[in-house]
């Protein structure tokens, strides 16, 4: 939590020499607050007093980063309990198991439904984003196979999941340069675990029953020197896993209760791919940063990407497409030119059903700041001058050359005033998106 002036200005010499720039120490420490000046402009603060601000203005949930290249992955960091509250910053890692008693083909056919889970939704690409390899045989042998054949394989971040340090140890050997997340340290592993950490420079996951115990196991660790750690509560079902990762990021963000101030994995136990994804999107909305589940059925994870691509956008800022005209198939001059907003989801829905009516149409996209239709119209800013000069910087003139626009019927109301700004003919289409196809097959012409 960040510290207020007052408990800045306690840590300042209070010389009020003004090497500064500012008059006081007090004025100092208030523009420190409000973070328009920085510590440095202060030339006699001491040494324990900069470690003591440094400290108070690390994030309350430490950031950690595992993987390499495009896939490398960045959890934790968050600084809100509820989206509305401001945003989530660090979407949840979606990662997928493989075990290492899969061997030759069978390992590798698993590693490649894995990289193949990959979608489109409303223009952006959706996609898992790691591998957690599991140690069930036992064997360190059989694990750094596994660990081996997922790095050849796939370019998606990995997470190594053992209980013994040698096996941990055997993996990492063959995956290092990929940066793994590893583990699991337990209280007994704890030190054997953090080494293997620590000289290959990996974060680590700590595993406990508890709170308590998972509090204890991080003092544990980051006395070893490891400050790049992973929660993740063992044996937990879901209601009570759930309570006690709300009630981790509470304490770490309402308390900044530095011991519980990381992000957190938890593994969603095995069942059918339905039951996989309802308990995955229920980790993702509370509050796992990683959520490590059993499956490989792509109908199942196009909800749980979803889901998490809807509560890790901006609230504030809607999903939007670049306006412009879209050809949806190869239109020519006698094709229909229609118009829809900017938001993201109108725009991929009219798409789709244009694209359904398999007549070549034009969609003129109108800038309305990433809001519907009716939002957009009741809030001025779909009307029929942003209409007219959306049609005029796109060129529609040159476009078709039948002057007929369809709008969408919702806003039937604007046609009046929408055909004297535009000089055009406004024909009223369907209110619904779905009945595109019949209105372009039967009534357009
Ligand atoms: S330079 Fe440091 S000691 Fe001097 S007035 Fe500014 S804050 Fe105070």
């Amino acid at each position: 939590m960040a510290l207020t002036g007052l408990e800045i200005f306690k840590l300042l010499p209070k010389t009020n020499c003004k090497k500064c720039g500012m008059p006081t120490c007090l004025a100092f420490a208030m523009q420190l607050a409000q973070k328009r000046a920085q510590l440095k402009d202060c030339p006699d603060v001491s040494e324990e007093a900069k470690q003591q601000l440094a400290a108070a203005a690390a994030p309350p949930i430490r950031l950690v980063q595992f993987g390499s290249g495009d896939n490398r992955v960045q959890t934790g960091q968050e600084t809100v309990m509820f989206r509305h509250e401001e945003k989530f910053y660090n979407q949840t890692v979606l990662a997928v198991t493989v075990s290492d008693k899969l061997t030759g083909q069978d390992l590798k056919d698993r590693i490649e439904s894995i990289n193949s889970l990959q979608f489109e939704r409303i223009g952006l690409h959706i996609s898992v984003n790691a591998i957690a390899v599991i140690n069930d045989s036992g064997s360190a042998d059989a694990f750094a196979s596994a660990a081996a054949a997922v790095k050849d394989t796939s370019s998606l971040a990995i997470i190594l999941v053992s209980d013994s340090p040698d096996a941990v140890a055997a993996a990492v050997a063959k995956t290092g340069d990929s940066s793994p997340l590893i583990g699991q340290a337990k209280p007994d592993t704890a030190e054997a675990m953090a080494k293997i950490a620590k000289e290959n420079n990996c974060p680590l996951t700590a595993s406990a029953e508890s709170v308590e115990a998972l509090a204890n196991l991080t003092e544990k660790i980051k006395a070893q020197g490891i400050e790049d750690i992973v929660l993740n509560l063992d044996g937990l079902n879901l209601r009570d896993q759930l309570y006690n990762l709300s009630k981790i990021r509470a304490l770490a963000l309402k308390k900044t209760f530095r011991l519980l101030g990381y992000p957190t994995m938890a593994f969603v136990p095995d069942g059918d791919a339905d039951q996989q994804a309802a308990y995955a999107t229920s980790l993702i909305c509370k509050h796992s940063s990683i959520v490590v589940v059993n499956m490989v059925e792509p109908y199942a994870f196009l909800p749980i990407l979803t889901a998490r691509m809807n509560i890790f956008s901006d609230p504030q800022k809607p999903i939007q497409v670049e306006p412009k005209v879209y050809p949806i198939g190869e239109p020519d001059d006698n094709a229909p030119l229609m118009f829809t907003t900017n938001f993201s989801l109108t725009y991929y829905t009219v798409e789709s059903d244009v694209e359904a009516s398999r007549v070549p149409s034009y969609i003129l996209v109108v800038d309305t700041e990433g809001t519907s239709v009716l939002t957009s119209y009741s809030g001025d800013k779909l009307n029929e001058k942003t209409v007219a000069d959306a049609m005029v910087k796109f060129d529609a003139e040159n476009l078709v050359k039948h002057r007929k626009l369809i709008i969408p019927g919702y806003v039937a109301v604007m046609s009046g005033k929408l055909e004297e700004a535009t000089g055009w003919e406004i024909l009223v289409g369907p209110r619904e998106s779905s009945m595109i196809p019949k209105y372009l097959q039967e009534i357009w012409k």
